[in-house]
């Protein structure tokens, strides 16, 4: 793995678990550009613990892969 995928993988893994301790957040969006095919294969939307990891493993991105996770909030207030 090339240090600057390993950096964005700990980022990446870092944001999740952010995600998954904060409890307004209900699920986690993946976000590819469209020219990430495997981003675009599995982009949508997860419950928190389904979430693929990111970046993506097989992305064939110029670059490397820009994928991005999006929290989905509980917009209900009490
Ligand atoms: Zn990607």
């Amino acid at each position: 793995m090339q240090p600057d995928t390993k950096y964005k993988a700990e980022q990446q893994a870092e944001y999740l678990k952010k995600m998954r301790a904060n409890p307004r957040v209900t699920a986690v969006r993946v976000a590819a550009p469209q020219n990430c095919t495997v981003g675009q294969m599995v982009q949508g939307v997860y419950a928190l613990g389904d979430a693929p990891a990111l970046p993506l493993e097989g992305c064939s991105r110029p670059g490397g892969c820009i994928c991005t996770y999006d929290p989905i909030l509980d917009e209900i207030y009490p």
